[in-house]
């Protein structure tokens, strides 16, 4: 329905739209075309509309300045009770596994018994969490002015200094605890970090560390280790080629020369329970997670301003360009300053193309991950409240001050990166 060079007409409600090249077009009217390659969704519709109430009640509960820190409610607790009898196995598998030995003979059937008992102990046994080892990681003295940063931020929102900051290229800002002192650390992606302003950057920083200082669950011990000991069962039980440990528990039964029949069993029993599990968990922790990141957002719009935190917000609506942007330029663009690509590829989307992303998170309701409310949502709590002004404010001077310091970082990571695509 062409009727002039840049302009059509909608389809659906014959309103004028503008034609912008290497965006799509759409409606802001009827929302035709928001959404032009709705994705394949694998969840059925009712757990749609169920996370979609979950996160609207949690919306209004937040807008009416009712809610707190995370209580221990029915589902919290829930959660721990799960997390906590799946720790339980590997400690039982290994007294089971001694008991055996000491009191049950005769000796050579008690012996492939206790193996395997000791097998599912060294299985499921909790794990620390650890960097990822292709991030780099930066010391307090190598960045002091981005750890003075980080230092403020965490003083104000009450909660214990950063050891570390672990640089690498992912669109995204993580905080985790690392270790089994749990040390906090930050997770800096670059392609996202890139085209944030200063003010941003204090933003999704007291973002972070507001996880660190809600106890939420998701960064918890408890429930942090029940997860990882499923990660762990989710990768053994599927069917991918041999396992060590499948071969293992395999070898201890005896059936050494049916492996592949019996991991094939062992899958098909072991592998719909994993998955039940991690998916009942993820459920009943699924309300404080996203009660902690709308407490997340709220801190973040009391330290960094509520203009900021809410830019910041929609910024990362557009990490999917930054980081298309950043391995453009690592692949072609060689004469060109990789993440000064990404910041310009960043600013020239138009506001048009950001408030269609908005509407998008609206109807997709995608979040970050399951634990995340919709964004829209999010952006909107944070502007519908009183406004705030900044607490920690970024000079321009130190910003640039905390880019220099992180330019090895950023030439190792960026160097790693262009060698893997290269290939
Ligand atoms: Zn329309
Ligand atoms: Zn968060």
């Amino acid at each position: 329905m062409q009727t002039d060079a840049g302009v059509i007409r909608c389809p659906q409600c014959a309103q004028q739209l503008r034609v912008d090249r290497g965006h799509v077009t759409w409606c802001d009217r009827c929302d035709w075309n928001v959404d032009p390659n709705p994705p394949d969704r694998q969840d059925p519709a009712w757990r749609q509309r169920l996370e979609h109430a979950l996160a609207d009640t949690l919306y209004r509960e937040l807008e009416r300045g009712k809610l707190h820190r995370p209580g221990w409610d029915a589902a919290r607790l829930a959660a721990y009770g799960l997390a906590g009898l799946l720790l339980l196995i590997p400690l039982l598998s290994f007294l089971a596994g001694i008991a055996l030995l000491v009191f049950y003979r005769p000796l050579w059937l008690c012996i492939p018994l206790a193996a395997i008992a000791f097998c599912v102990a060294l299985l499921l046994r909790p794990r620390a969490t650890h960097l990822p080892p292709d991030a780099y990681v930066v010391q307090r003295d190598e960045a002091p002015v981005l750890f003075t940063l980080l230092d403020e931020i965490a003083t104000v929102v009450g909660t214990p200094p950063v050891v570390a900051v672990a640089v690498d290229a992912e669109p995204n800002i993580s905080f985790g605890r690392v270790g089994w002192r749990f040390q906090p650390v930050i997770g800096l992606g670059l392609s996202l970090w890139a085209t944030l302003s200063p003010q941003e950057r204090v933003a999704v920083l007291a973002h972070e560390l507001g996880h660190g200082k809600n106890g939420d669950a998701r960064h918890g011990w408890v429930i942090g280790a029940a997860e990882s000991v499923l990660r762990q069962l989710n990768e053994v039980f599927s069917n991918q080629p041999m396992d060590e440990y499948r071969l293992d528990m395999a070898a201890a039964i005896g059936a050494t020369h049916s492996n592949g029949h019996l991991s094939r069993v062992i899958n098909s029993i072991v592998g719909p329970v994993v998955r039940g599990y991690t998916w009942l968990l993820e459920r009943v922790s699924l309300r404080s997670n996203q009660r902690a990141e709308y407490l997340a957002d709220r801190r973040s719009g009391e330290i960094a301003g509520s203009d900021a935190a809410a830019w910041a917000l929609e910024r990362s609506l557009l990490a999917d360009t930054a980081y298309r942007a950043l391995e453009r330029a690592l692949r072609f663009e060689k004469e060109l300053e990789p993440l000064e690509v990404v910041r310009r590829a960043v600013t020239e989307v138009p506001q048009r193309e950001i408030e269609r992303r908005l509407r998008l998170s609206r109807l997709r309701e995608i979040r970050t991950d399951s634990s995340h409310p919709p964004t829209y949502l999010r952006a909107r709590l944070i502007r519908t409240r009183p406004a705030t002004t900044a607490r920690v404010v970024l000079g321009l001077n130190e910003n640039r001050a905390v880019d220099r310091e992180l330019v090895p970082a950023a030439e190792h990571v960026l160097k790693e990166l262009r060698a893997e695509l290269a290939q």
